[in-house]
Parts: C-alpha cells; sequence; structure tokens
C-alpha cells in the first residue's frame, strides 16, 4: 500500500468513527482470519444490572447486598457498579470499607467492619480458600440463564449468589454475521462464567468460546487461535484486555471502554456500535485491493 492510499483511507476511516492510530494495522487488518470478541462492554452493553438475590439460611438479603456494595464501592468493574446500583436503589446504608484489593478476572475484597468480605466468582472464593457451599449450586443455575453470578463471603462462610445481566448490543447480531459473510471467523475470550458465556455466545451463534480466563488468560487463548498461522484481531474495551489488545495481530478498542484499552489498541472504534468493525475491516480490504 502507498503512504497515499493508506492516508486517504485512514482518512475516509475516520468519518465512518474508525479511527487507525498505525497506518499499518490497515494492512494487517485485511488479512485477518478470525475475529476475536470480549464478552461485557463489547458484545454486550457493559451496563449490568443485579437480577437476582439468593442468601445462605439465616442472611438477609439487604445486609448481605449492602456488605457486597460496600466492597464494590472501591472498584470500577462494570459489575461493581451494579451491585453499588442495587443496593442504592433499596436505599441502604453503605459502610466504608478498607484494605480494598481487586483481584483482575475473579474479583474484588477488603475489610467490613474487621470482617474479610469478599465478592467475585466462585474460583475468586476458592483462591482465598472460602467454600461456596450449597450457593454454588444457585449460582450455576444463574449461569444456565445468561446471567453472571458472583458470590458474596462474610469472613469464611459463603452468605450469597447475587446474578447481574448484561443485555447484548443491539448492533452485535448483524456485525456477526456481516463478518462471516466477509468469510470470518468469530469467536468469544472472556473472564466471565463458562455457562453465562456460552448462553450469550448461544444467542449470537458464536461457537469458538474461550471463557473464565483471566487477562493473561485471554493472551494465550489468542496465541492458539493464531496457529496454523492464522491472523487474529481482537475486538475489547477493558482495562482487562490491555494486554491481548497489545498481543493479537490486531487489537481494536471499543472507544466507549477504558482509556488503557485504547491506548492498546491500534484501531479505536469511535463508538460502541459492533458495525464499526465490519466497516473496519472492509475499507482495509477495499484499500488494498485498489493498490493491489
Ligand atoms: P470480561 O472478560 O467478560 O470483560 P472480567 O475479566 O472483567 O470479564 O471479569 C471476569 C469475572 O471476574 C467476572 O465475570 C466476575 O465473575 C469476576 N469479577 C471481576 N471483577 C469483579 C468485581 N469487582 N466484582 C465482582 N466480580 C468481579
Ligand atoms: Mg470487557
Amino acid at each position: 500500500a502507498t503512504p497515499t492510499s493508506i492516508m486517504v483511507a485512514t482518512g475516509r476511516a475516520g468519518e465512518l468513527g474508525v479511527l487507525f492510530r498505525r497506518g499499518e494495522a490497515l494492512q494487517s487488518l485485511a488479512s485477518v482470519a478470525v475475529m476475536a470478541f470480549d464478552k461485557t462492554g463489547t458484545l454486550t452493553e457493559g451496563r449490568p444490572e443485579v437480577t437476582d438475590l439468593v442468601v445462605a439460611p439465616g442472611e438477609e438479603e439487604a445486609a448481605v447486598l449492602a456488605l457486597a456494595a460496600a466492597v464494590e464501592a472501591r472498584s470500577e468493574h462494570p459489575i461493581a457498579r451494579a451491585i453499588v446500583a442495587a443496593a442504592s436503589a433499596r436505599g441502604l446504608a453503605v459502610a466504608e470499607a478498607e484494605r480494598f484489593e481487586s483481584v483482575p478476572g475473579f474479583g474484588a475484597v477488603a475489610e467490613v467492619a474487621g470482617r474479610r468480605v469478599a465478592v467475585g466468582s466462585a474460583r475468586h472464593l476458592e483462591r482465598l480458600g472460602i467454600d461456596p457451599g450449597p450457593l454454588a449450586e444457585a449460582a450455576l443455575l444463574l449461569a444456565r440463564k445468561g446471567r453472571t453470578p458472583l458470590l458474596v463471603a462474610d469472613g469464611d462462610r459463603c452468605v450469597a449468589a447475587i446474578a447481574v445481566a448484561d443485555p447484548v448490543k443491539p448492533s452485535a447480531p448483524a456485525a456477526l454475521s456481516a463478518l462471516r459473510g466477509m468469510g470470518l471467523r468469530i469467536a468469544m475470550v472472556t473472564g466471565d462464567n463458562r455457562k453465562a458465556a456460552e448462553a450469550i455466545a448461544e444467542s449470537l451463534g458464536i461457537v469458538d468460546v474461550v471463557a473464565e480466563v483471566p487477562p493473561e488468560g485471554k493472551v494465550e487463548a489468542i496465541a492458539a487461535l493464531r496457529s496454523g498461522g492464522r491472523t487474529v484481531a481482537f475486538v475489547g474495551d477493558g482495562l482487562n484486555d490491555a494486554p491481548v489488545l497489545a498481543s493479537a495481530d490486531v487489537g481494536l478498542a471499543v472507544g466507549t471502554g477504558t482509556d488503557v484499552a485504547i491506548e492498546s489498541a491500534e484501531v479505536v472504534l469511535m463508538s460502541g456500535d459492533l458495525r464499526a468493525v465490519v466497516t473496519a475491516v472492509a475499507l482495509s480490504r477495499a484499500t488494498l485491493r485498489n493498490i493491489g
């Protein structure tokens, strides 16, 4: 590709809401064979809401939700915001948490009124040495419905399962079918619960699903998709997606996402609308054809 043709194409892309931060990305995108997507905030709206709250015997819903919200008030994760919003919708008083720690891809933990409180996936609790107990079953049932299950531990005891649901973006089905029509293979790579991820993937016709992976696991998943010399692009939005955006052959960041994701990507989609991915691929192919 000549510098001029790349300049013209990147200019046109900009008008269509696709920012090519590096001209080379325009060329690598034309030969992409696999388009891998993060789930939360990329294929879905990224604005999850609490849908279910199941408490252990003897626990009170309001008290448990307030405890979880105290921890999550310190986190930036969309799930955390959903839990805080649910507590505030019920008018609950939320305590100040101390010694907050975020465990990317797993959850959060902090001290609330002198107790250690953890909120996150079943694996998050297990890593902290807490047995999820009977609530693991409740979490599994919620996940089968495509909701993300979280567990709340108060000290060493698992006291609640909370589910959050995040609707699929309206632009997703059309964008994915257009990409398939262009011969691309679609994959989902997510840190979310496997059952929840599979339910969303199935609704979008995605069969290649890698779930329950921490940020470094996303990098490994891309390396696996690359086997046989395939060019792999990744579309993501989160703080967790920064490493994988940098390691993919082409990283595309959703512009509504975190600054870290945007800085790690070669292509920035100005809106959250996934049809911009189709535009980006179509433009890069057209540019290379013109100079072919
Ligand atoms: P995704 O890849 O779908 O964007 P993440 O890697 O951000 O997901 O998170 C993966 C999983 O880790 C979540 O589904 C959730 O179970 C757990 N998790 C991460 N951060 C938090 C948090 N602050 N509160 C509760 N759960 C969390
Ligand atoms: Mg995300």
